[in-house]
């Protein structure tokens, strides 16, 4: 098996230097166990607060060993009933190409008839449930009431869009990086309003695009577009706090937004949460998403990346912005 391994913690943005291939070799499977053969490998912002040392909401990646991050692949050896050979599975030992380990560890999913299996990394994953019980659970999201969303053009962020439509939003704004991401925002994903955050100010533009203000700010940015949001808030508004990419890679202190105080003159919840403590949340999650998009009434797009040795620099690019939707890297499909 290929494996890619963290060998070094890196300053400000990773480079290639801190990572290395190594070849792992396998014995026979032992009872209860199963060897995948992995399809796609996802990449993923949190991954970068893994690769530092010290606290985060999961542990630090150790160094020397080889990556995790979620993953499907077919079941390739099995000796447990449940996972047969040929059965895909989704689970969180991504980062190689081939993994053997004890049958708990996956988790059998669905071949979506028509659609890829990296689905399960994205639209109909991990990516695609944050959009929801962020909306829902977080921001308790109300018929009729404007939504601003920063990532808009991302894999969670386009989610959130889509999803706060078929929820009632009345209003829907989005920001994104680039002209283009801006225009598939209106013309592909159904946003009212998008704005291009690297041609102005997007405190300046929010105000522009919500003049009457703004219910739920979905948060994947942080820095200067939580304090656009802060701005922008009707009272009573509330923000699900979901991510802060814009400080992912950056060096020294991260200032707090200036105008925190409007929290509490406008009487605002922030509610911070992670995926992991909302996997109930599936149940309700699964169908609906599965409905959507049966309907087409929600639409998604990846980004493929060939060829496990490009993982690193997918992940890279993924932060930088160089993807649409979901950033994927496939493996063997
Ligand atoms: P995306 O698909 O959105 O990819 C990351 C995107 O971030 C890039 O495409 C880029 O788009 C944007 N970006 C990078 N730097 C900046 C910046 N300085 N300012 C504004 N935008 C920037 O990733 P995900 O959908 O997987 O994740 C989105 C966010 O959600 C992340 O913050 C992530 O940590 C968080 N998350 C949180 C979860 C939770 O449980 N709380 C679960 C999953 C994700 P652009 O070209 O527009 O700049």
């Amino acid at each position: 098996s290929t494996q890619i391994q963290l060998v070094a913690r890196p300053q400000g943005w990773p480079t290639e230097e801190n990572f290395r291939t190594v070849e792992v070799t396998y014995g026979p499977l032992a009872p209860g166990q199963v060897r995948v053969r992995n399809a796609f490998l996802s990449v993923d912002p949190y991954m970068r607060g893994r690769m530092n040392e010290g606290r985060s909401y999961v542990a630090p990646f150790a160094l020397g060993e080889t990556l995790t991050g979620g993953a499907v692949g077919r079941v390739v050896a099995s000796r447990s009933p449940e996972h047969p050979v040929g059965a895909l599975v989704s689970h969180q030992l991504g980062w190689r190409d081939v993994v053997q380990e004890d049958a708990g560890q996956f988790r059998v999913v669905p071949d979506v008839p028509g659609l890829s299996p990296s689905v399960h990394l994205g639209i109909l994953g991990m990516t695609g449930l944050t959009a929801y019980v962020g909306l829902t659970d977080i921001a308790a999201l109300q018929p009729g009431e404007t939504v601003f969303v920063s990532g808009a053009a991302g894999a969670v962020g386009s989610a959130v869009g889509q999803v706060a439509r078929r929820l009632g939003a009345a209003r829907v704004i989005g920001s994104a990086g680039s002209a283009e991401k801006a225009r598939l925002l209106t013309k592909r994903y159904g946003f009212d309003v998008a704005l291009n955050y690297k041609d102005a100010p997007i405190r300046e533009q929010l105000a522009e695009a919500a003049p009457d203000g703004i219910d739920v700010y979905f948060d994947n940015v942080g820095g200067d577009h939580l304090e656009a949001a802060l701005d922008a808030f009707n009272d009573g508004g509330r923000a699900a706090l979901c991510g802060a990419i814009s400080a992912y890679n950056s060096t020294g202190s991260t200032p707090g937004p200036d105008n925190l105080a409007n929290a509490i003159t406008r009487g605002l919840t922030l509610r911070g949460f992670t995926v992991g403590g909302f996997l109930h949340r599936s149940a309700e999650f699964g169908p609906a998403m599965s409905g959507w998009l049966r309907e087409g009434s929600v639409t998604f797009d990846e980004t493929v990346v060939d060829g496990l040795e490009n993982t690193v620099e997918a992940f890279l690019s993924m932060m930088r912005g160089a993807n649409t939707g979901k950033m994927v890297v496939r493996v063997d499909a």
